[in-house]
């Protein structure tokens, strides 16, 4: 449950809102029967069942038409997006006291790492800060980056933004990501030479994610050679707010005409495999969220592959790594 709920409740006041827009994400939603009858007390209220990923997303016009204010209970805000409805973002933050040991940071000493930069994803915000002021009792230097327009906090990362990585890299030693799944940390390591470590919160210790992020590229590879003999390319714009891109994928259906293939331009909210199955495309490039090319592959029966993967295995770009995709500003959705 979040704790700050009557916070909601003045905010929607303040807004003289008559009906709100509620949308939980799928951890939050064994409460929603408690979140709608606490707002149906003042406010109609409609609940989006709807999957939705982030504060890139608020669902569609139809949905969101009517009402006076959406509240979003999760996530942060993302502060470039120009939001059609008034938007109150209700972030989860982990509250419990996790006590680290000193001996965890211990394998940083050794590798001589003493001026640590400090991410973190949304949930453990908190955390970090005081994490961050028992690494410094401890002797190391933290330094925690500024943040572009797309995160709220510094030291932040979304799967989408590293920016708070990138404004310290010449500054530290290493990284070290507060946090507990490991996608963040392996785009952070994908998103910087420097090393990262993943100070998973759950278990209490510190991982470094390169052999993860080793594996981690070995599969992409593997599956991006599949996509080196692709001539039908589907190139998707996503029209989630937070995640229209396009701009870039107009650029890439450019890209991919100058280099002789077949380009097919698409925009959806709702990515389905079956769709460009159906569209007998070879590979599919998404201009959307990194994380369905990334994490979601497997779910496609062709390549698909993130703007930058596009550029790189078609030698439009030459990059002697691998470019992470990252999104730092969107387009804006004509009304
Ligand atoms: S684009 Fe993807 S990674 Fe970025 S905020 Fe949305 S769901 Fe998260």
């Amino acid at each position: 449950m979040i704790k700050n709920f009557d916070d909601v409740m003045d905010r929607l006041q303040e807004l003289n809102a008559k009906k709100v827009l509620l949308q939980l994400p799928d951890g939050l939603k064994p409460h929603v029967f408690e979140y709608f009858n606490r707002l149906s007390e003042k406010y109609t209220v409609v609940v989006s069942s709807d999957p939705f990923y982030g504060a890139c997303d608020i669902s569609t016009p139809d949905v969101y038409r009517d009402v006076d204010c959406i509240v979003q209970l999760g996530h942060s805000e993302i502060p470039n997006i120009k939001y059609p409805k008034p938007m109150i973002f209700m972030e989860y933050r982990v509250e419990k006291n996790i006590t680290i040991e000193e001996s965890v940071f211990q394998q940083l000493r050794d590798r001589g790492f003493r001026k640590i930069g400090l991410l973190c994803s949304i949930q453990y915000i908190d955390q970090m800060q005081k994490v961050g002021a028992f690494m410094q009792s401890i002797g190391f230097e933290v330094i925690v980056g500024k943040q572009d327009n797309r995160m709220k906090y510094p030291g932040q990362v979304l799967g989408c933004n590293f920016s708070a990585a990138h404004s310290i890299s010449s500054e530290v030693d290493a990284y070290v990501v507060v946090s507990t799944g490991k996608f963040h940390a392996i785009g952070a390591q994908l998103a910087s030479s420097k090393d990262v470590f993943i100070l998973d919160m759950h278990e209490r210790r510190l991982n470094e994610i390169r052999p993860e992020t080793d594996k981690f590229l070995r599969r992409r590879y593997a599956k991006l050679s599949k996509a080196r003999d692709a001539r039908k390319i589907c190139v998707v714009a996503d029209t989630k707010i937070g995640q229209y891109r396009i701009r870039l994928a107009n650029k890439i259906v450019e890209q991919a005409k100058a280099q002789g293939l077949e380009p097919v331009l698409l925009t959806a909210n709702d990515v389905r495999p079956s769709d460009y199955e159906n569209m007998r495309c070879d590979a599919v490039v998404f201009t959307g969220c990194p994380r369905v090319s990334l994490d979601e592959s497997d779910k496609f029966p062709m390549p698909i592959l993130t703007p930058p993967e596009f550029q790189q295995i078609f030698g439009i770009k030459e990059n002697s790594h691998y470019v992470m995709d990252e999104i730092v500003a969107v387009d804006e959705i004509p009304s």
